[in-house]
């Protein structure tokens, strides 16, 4: 059967698209390889009836695009982990304390810090971050590493190490592997963070009471009847005049005026396309993800309390972070660092590893959660990654093109805007659904 559009993929991105696709008056079809709709937007329930988020979890209030979804499909949006009274704890080999300055800091670092993060945020009010690539110094801040610069700028290697715990604490891949330039750029997309290099209350201080997966599940029951679960894409071909054509593992063809690619970039690196320019998909198969692990923990009570603590933290453990999802829940992630280590560890042992490891941030009661989850999200055939990674050379690689389309074939998904995240699926979902209907 011929479609208007085919969708490849259900994740946040791909619903988005296929929502405003179909509101738009298109007979559009999704087509997702796992038997569950979200992608890494993935919940579970307690037997309590409190929801695990096991993926994506926490926005912004910058995150404009997420935040109004939210609110059409009668979502709310309630302050996250953020919030949380109590201290932030840093965990190294050789000490954990609270709050700021951290443990390693010595005379002299704070200045040096504040110096950084000065330079840092002013820096980034050059760059535009929806075309980095126009900035006079492109190619040379994009060569540069984040730690190489905080070291040509005098930064100590404490700061360094301050820097660093915080990019292990958001699993994207170490500072001294991340452009400059990818930084700045992100930075750029979230404005009014001057006083950090990275606000958390402007990136992660809401979340949706309902459940964060809740978002792709009520947007994939308005699409009844138009996903097609179990569906494996392996190949596609477009344009030339003629129909696009899918083809399903196991062989099955289904053929659409236009495709819109919702996927993340590592599985999509596996599907043959032919009728698109060289161009375009040595751009989209230069993109990379950070790969990483999600372990959460649920426990009667968030016991972190009682001993000043948050439940936020920063380590240079295996766990690379830790903060609270809801009541008693403790989200923690394994960073690409990391990620090896983990899966070194025999299966049956990393719980009580992790467990540890959360037992020496807030002590011994870790040892006795309800119930344990780890999702091993870069193995994931399906995902293969975590969230957007830039290497030192990536901007430029990846050039231009990125984010744009070249009809009848449209890209979106996190990976397709700045940083990924949420915002980033639903925003490119829905601009590529704009643009897809407005060419007919
Ligand atoms: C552990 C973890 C924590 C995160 N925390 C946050 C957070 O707190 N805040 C935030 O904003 N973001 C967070 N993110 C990132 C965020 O969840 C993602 O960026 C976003 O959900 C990605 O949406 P997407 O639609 O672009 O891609 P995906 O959700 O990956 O969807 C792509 C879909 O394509 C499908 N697919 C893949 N290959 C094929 C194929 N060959 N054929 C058919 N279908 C295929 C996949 O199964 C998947 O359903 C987190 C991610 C993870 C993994």
């Amino acid at each position: 059967m011929n479609h208007d559009v085919i969708v490849l993929g259900a994740g946040l991105a791909g619903l988005a698209a296929a929502r405003d696709l179909a509101a738009g008056g298109a007979d559009v079809l999704v087509l997702e390889a796992r038997d569950r709709v979200g992608g890494r937007v993935e919940q579970t329930a307690l037997p309590d009836g409190r929801l695990v988020q096991l993926g994506g979890e926490v926005v912004g209030r910058a995150h404009t695009a997420y935040t109004a979804l939210a609110a059409e499909l009668g979502l709310t949006l309630l302050p996250s982990y953020v919030a949380e009274p109590g201290a932030l704890t840093r965990a190294t080999p050789e000490a954990v304390s609270d709050g700021d300055p951290p443990h390693w800091f010595g005379p002299g670092d704070d200045a040096r810090h504040r110096k950084a993060t000065a330079a840092f945020t002013a820096l980034a009010r050059t760059v535009d971050p929806d075309d980095p690539w126009s900035h006079p110094d492109a190619a040379a801040l994009d060569r540069l590493s984040v730690a190489g610069w905080l070291r040509a700028e005098g930064a100590t290697p404490a700061v360094v190490r301050l820097w660093e715990i915080g990019q292990l604490a958001l699993a994207d891949g170490s500072y001294e592997r991340t452009s400059l330039l990818a930084a700045l750029r992100k930075h750029a997309a979230v404005p009014g963070t001057d006083d950090s290099h990275y606000a958390y209350e402007a990136w992660e201080g809401l979340r949706v009471a309902e459940g964060s997966a809740t978002v792709a599940l009520r947007m994939a029951a308005g699409l009844a009847g138009r996903i097609r679960t179990g569906a494996p894409v392996e190949a596609v071909t477009v344009g030339g005049g003629r129909p696009c054509t899918v083809r399903l593992a196991g062989g099955e063809t289904l053929t659409a005026g236009a495709l819109v690619s919702a996927l993340p970039v590592g599985p999509f690196r596996r599907i043959a396309v032919t009728g698109v320019s060289g161009e375009r998909l040595a751009s989209l198969h230069r993109q990379r993800q950070a790969v990483a692990a999600k372990f959460t923990a649920a426990y009667e009570q968030p016991f972190w309390r009682a001993r000043g603590r948050s439940g936020l933290s920063e380590n240079e453990g295996v766990l690379g972070s830790t903060w609270p999802q809801g009541e008693g829940i403790l989200s923690a992630l394994v960073p690409p660092e990391r990620y090896g280590v983990l899966l070194g560890i025999p299966a049956p042992l990393r719980a009580p590893e992790l467990l540890s490891e959360i037992a020496r941030l807030y002590g011994d009661e870790a040892h006795r959660p309800l119930a344990t989850f780890t999702r091993l999200w870069g193995t994931d055939p399906w995902t293969q990654g975590y969230v957007t990674q830039w290497t030192p050379g990536d901007v430029t690689a990846v050039g231009p093109l990125h984010g744009t389309h070249e009809p009848p074939f449209y890209v979106c998904g996190s990976d397709q805007w700045v940083a990924g995240y949420m915002e980033g699926a639903v925003r490119t979902g829905r601009a590529a659904a704009k643009e897809a209907l407005h060419r007919g």
